[in-house]
């Protein structure tokens, strides 16, 4: 059985990203670059008022004068004539400075009166101007691949007039649950059923990493739905079960996944929750078995799962560096698994402080609820007396939740 960090590694050396396609630039956000993007002009395009003002020649204000307006420029429009010595022209941001003018002298510093200005001077050269080309020169390269696409990136881009952008594709996931019991949220709640929480949950989390889910249902616990189902599946780009991957009776994803040509990679991790977590390829598609249990469902997503989702995205960063944090209380558990442990983390004198979000049992969804990170705790030990450093992975509201 691998540990955690060798499963890890098992599926992350299996995973590829599915190639690129350009997007319209504003769908282009939160997606991940695939090719460096180089200036196609200067920017800024020309030299350009940073002020509301008068374009002069610094060298006719030395001192106090008086300069006759020889000229209006506003935004938008374009200088007639350059500059004639001892005039000012005036200029709204943003419009190019005329030829021969230097600095720009911002209203606030002058004194305007009918077809003159005075400035009290005197004025520094380049002062107030947006030079062409002090930001990014043509050609140089503004965007690497691999740039996760922000609204900065989106302005770069803009700036660039890329209105297509190369970015890498997102890979539809399919998403499986097994079993008899399994009833959609707004069916009848029938005797004995329990109400298919986990289908909604893995879509939302693709989703909200940007990958984009597809919802195959519910495969109920015979060979001939499995088979169909999965077989549908392994269609998409990836793939995720969730239950019936244990050894109980009705336990049928493991048999059909290998009656289907699926590789086996690994059957279990020595982690709790989420043991029963397998993972397999079929071709080019990598198949997660995820346990039914909706905690452990969501916790095998955001250990295992999200760094091959990010991966395929073309993303850098995949893995969570996580924090280090403080036992508020002692913490046991048994040796020999890696236990990703509920916590709420706070701040408290500038330090992480991880005490548990509530009952650990991966029946409690609530304590999932509540939790802002997942402590890990170390295979090999038991007792984590309060104080101890322990790792922490924050959940997607960490941050959010610890500043609220
Ligand atoms: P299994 O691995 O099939 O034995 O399922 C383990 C546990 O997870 C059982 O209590 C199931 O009822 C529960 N479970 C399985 N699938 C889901 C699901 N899609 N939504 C919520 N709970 C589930
Ligand atoms: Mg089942």
């Amino acid at each position: 059985m691998p540990t955690f960090e060798e499963a890890r590694t098992i599926i992350l050396a299996h995973i590829k990203t599915l190639g690129t396609e350009e997007v319209m630039l504003l769908d282009a956000t939160g997606r991940v670059l695939a090719e460096e993007i180089a200036a196609p002009w200067d920017i800024p395009l020309w030299d350009n008022s940073a002020m509301d003002g008068y374009a002069v020649r610094s060298a006719d204000c030395r001192e106090e004068v008086t300069l006759p307006i020889s000229a209006f420029i506003p935004a938008g429009s374009l200088p007639h004539l350059p500059i004639g010595e001892g005039t000012a022209i005036k200029i709204m941001t943003g419009a190019p400075v005329p030829p021969g003018a230097d600095a720009v002298v911002p209203y606030e510093e002058t004194e305007e009166g009918d077809g003159w200005v005075k400035i009290t001077g005197p004025v520094v050269a380049r002062r107030h101007i947006r030079f062409q080309g002090e930001d990014v020169q043509a050609g140089e390269s503004v965007l690497r691949a691999g740039t996760v696409i922000r609204p900065p990136e989106i302005s770069m881009l803009a700036s660039c007039g890329q209105l297509l952008v190369p970015v890498f594709r997102r890979p539809r996931v399919a998403v499986l649950s097994t079993g008899d019991e399994l009833v959609e949220p707004g069916e009848p709640i029938a005797p004995g059923k329990i109400i298919n929480s986990n289908t909604l949950a893995l879509a939302a989390a693709i989703r909200e990493l940007g990958a984009d889910p597809v919802i195959l249902g519910i495969a109920r616990d015979n060979r001939e739905d499995h088979r169909q189902k999965i077989g549908e599946g392994l269609l998409a780009d990836v793939l995720i079960t969730s239950a019936g991957v244990s050894t109980g009776d009705r336990d049928l994803v493991r048999e059909t996944l290998e009656e289907l040509g699926v590789l086996p990679l690994f059957w279990n991790v020595e982690i709790k929750p989420g043991q029963p977590t397998a993972f397999g390829m079929k071709n080019a598609t990598p198949v997660f078995s995820l346990p039914g249990n909706p905690v452990s469902t969501l916790v095998t997503f955001q250990e295992l799962v999200r760094p091959a989702l990010l991966k395929i995205m073309g993303h850098r960063r995949i893995m969570q560096s996580g924090i280090t944090a403080l036992l508020r209380e002692e913490v046991r558990k048994k040796p020999g698994r890696l236990h990703f442990m509920r916590v709420r983390i706070e701040i408290e004198n500038g330090r992480y402080i991880a005490e548990t979000a509530g009952d650990q049992n991966t029946g409690i969804l609530t304590t999932m609820v509540r939790a802002n990170g997942l402590a890990l705790l170390p295979a090999d030990r038991g007792v984590f007396p309060a104080g101890t450093e322990v790792q922490v992975h924050l959940l997607d509201r960490g941050f959010e939740m610890l500043e609220g």
